[in-house]
């Protein structure tokens, strides 16, 4: 029976260091260097005192994954995951830790929601107009919906203690109902009716909520209660991210662990050992090349999905155990969402007064809004602009929009999980018990930068409070006990 909760304790772990009987050390390889992979190398180098060695491998040539930066004439702009909230202590920690720093989310003056043709709400540069204008048109939901975003981050801050005093979960659902019940049970009601429910009105619910759920995943209010909670989190005063970019988190997180990063190698499958539960890794599907090294343990930390899959090879007796996950996984899919970021000397007479935009229904753009650069460089030519769409922007839609465009970026990503077809349960976060782990399950409850430190850190306790309980990993004990 695997154990639900694990506990690590650090003086025991200690001791793997201070053995005199020469132990090989554990190998743990990780897929993929983004913030989940990043936070697991670096939490279990912490834990195990730097007694593991890890390979992380990466598909991409640069660390960070979604965190992402684009250069436009001279300066760096976020073209992924650009805001955290100022209640995300994960993130907040590391950047204290490794010196890096804060910079504030900066707001356009005016914020204008468009639904279908007709824009029906706009902010004002006047913090006094905007609550009047607020006021007016929602009554007091706005209000009302900043207490029940409060509560939420309340609950879902216990999850930093639970894990500072070395708990850690094998499935995202006892994750949730430890940190609070409440949690848990937001991710059975969809979020549209869960506010109808709380006596929030249509009009709030469709325009201003739903403007919200469409900038930050991409959709609309029938996703779970729980990411609808963490959307509107997303909306908060007080957003801030990393100066030079949030992929700085992902960078630091691994140069402060004694992980190597294999760059540019797509792992395409995953090879059981026959002679013990010993893992190695290939960059084909079918197994023929294996890559050299041997490992205990295997952290996928990368989206596994129907647009992402991982072939499983000679697991033999564990086959179903392998193709239930995998099973899961395939039938689940991301939404995409493409980043584009335009440098252009303005925005066309159509649109020009009411940027930021965000549009609360189905439309060619989700959103444009005026962005900064993560570090300013050098002066800015000309003013850039983000436009999150659900397919690529044609040049006429690009025209519709912009007057005299300068240089045009676009990033298409598989963004975050398809919320509005989500089956219940919520997965585990293992694949193959206490052997290989998954931390991108936890996406299925909300996708963030933080989830995904949080859940690198949670296999990184697992991991390590195997090693607390035997001292040596299970293959090498096998083969000292033959
Ligand atoms: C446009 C956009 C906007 C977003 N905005 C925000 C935001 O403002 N705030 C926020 O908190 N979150 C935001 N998110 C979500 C956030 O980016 C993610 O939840 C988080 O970064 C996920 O980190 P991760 O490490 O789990 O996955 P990823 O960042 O996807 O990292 C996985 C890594 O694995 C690599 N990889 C994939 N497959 C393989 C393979 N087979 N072999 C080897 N390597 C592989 C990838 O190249 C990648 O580097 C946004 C996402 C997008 C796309």
């Amino acid at each position: 029976m695997v154990p639900l909760l694990h506990l690590v304790v650090p003086s025991i772990l200690f001791q793997i260091a201070s053995t005199s009987i020469p132990i090989p050390l554990p190998k743990v390889g990780i897929i993929g260097a983004g913030a989940g992979g990043s936070s697991a190398a670096y939490h279990l180098s912490q834990l195990l005192n730097n007694n593991v060695e890890i390979d992380v491998f990466e598909a991409a040539s640069v660390i960070g994954g979604r965190m992402a930066t684009v250069n436009i004439f001279g300066n760096e702009y976020e073209t992924g995951a650009s805001i955290l909230h100022p209640r995300n202590k994960l993130a907040l920690d590391l950047v204290e830790r490794f010196g890096l720093d804060q910079r504030p989310h900066s707001s356009s003056s005016v914020t204008s929601i468009l639904k279908d043709s007709e824009f029906v709400f706009s902010t004002s540069s006047w913090t006094i107009l905007t609550i009047y204008k607020i006021l007016l048109r929602y009554g007091f939901d706005f209000n009302k919906l900043q207490a029940m975003t409060q509560e939420f981050i309340d609950g879902f801050e216990n999850i930093y203690e639970l894990q500072d005093k070395g708990l850690s979960f094998d499935t995202v659902e006892l994750m949730l109902s430890a940190m609070d019940p409440k949690l848990l049970n937001l991710t059975k009601s969809e979020f549209r009716t869960f506010l109808e429910e709380n006596g929030y009105g249509e009009g709030f619910i469709t325009e201003l909520v739903q403007a919200i759920t469409y900038v930050n995943y991409g959709q609309s209010t029938s996703m779970h209660s729980l990411v609808g909670h963490i959307s509107v989190a997303g909306a908060e005063n007080g957003l801030w991210s990393v100066q030079s970019g949030n992929k700085m988190l992902a960078m630091a997180l691994l140069n402060n662990s004694n992980a190597r990063i294999h760059f540019n190698t797509r792992i395409e499958s995953i090879l059981a050992v026959p002679s013990g539960s010993a893992f190695r890794l290939s960059t084909d599907r079918n197994g023929q090349v294996a890559l050299p090294g041997t490992y205990d343990k295997i952290i996928m930390a990368m989206p596994w999905s129907e647009q992402n899959p991982i072939q499983f090879i000679n697991f033999l007796d564990q086959e179903s155990v392998i193709e239930a996950a995998a099973a899961l996984y395939r039938s689940r899919s991301y939404h995409r969402t493409v980043a584009t970021l335009v440098a252009a000397k303005g925005i066309t007479p159509k649109y020009r007064k009411w940027v930021d935009i965000l549009s609360c229904t189905p439309n060619f753009f989700t959103s444009i809004s005026r962005v900064h650069p993560v570090v300013l460089t050098r002066s800015e030519r000309v003013p850039v602009f983000k436009v999150f769409s659900p397919e690529p922007l044609t040049d006429s839609q690009l025209g519709e929009i912009f007057e005299e465009i300068h240089q045009v970026d676009v990033s298409d990503w598989w963004a975050y999980p398809e919320y509005d077809r989500i089956p219940p349960p919520l997965p585990s976060f293992h694949v193959l018990p206490n052997s290989i782990y998954y931390l991108n399950g936890i996406e299925w409850a909300a996708s963030a930068i933080e989830m995904s430190l949080i859940s690198g850190r949670n296999a990184a306790i697992q991991v390590a409070s195997q090693y607390a309980q035997t001292g040596i990993p299970p293959t090498k004990r096998r083969k000292t006990e033959l």
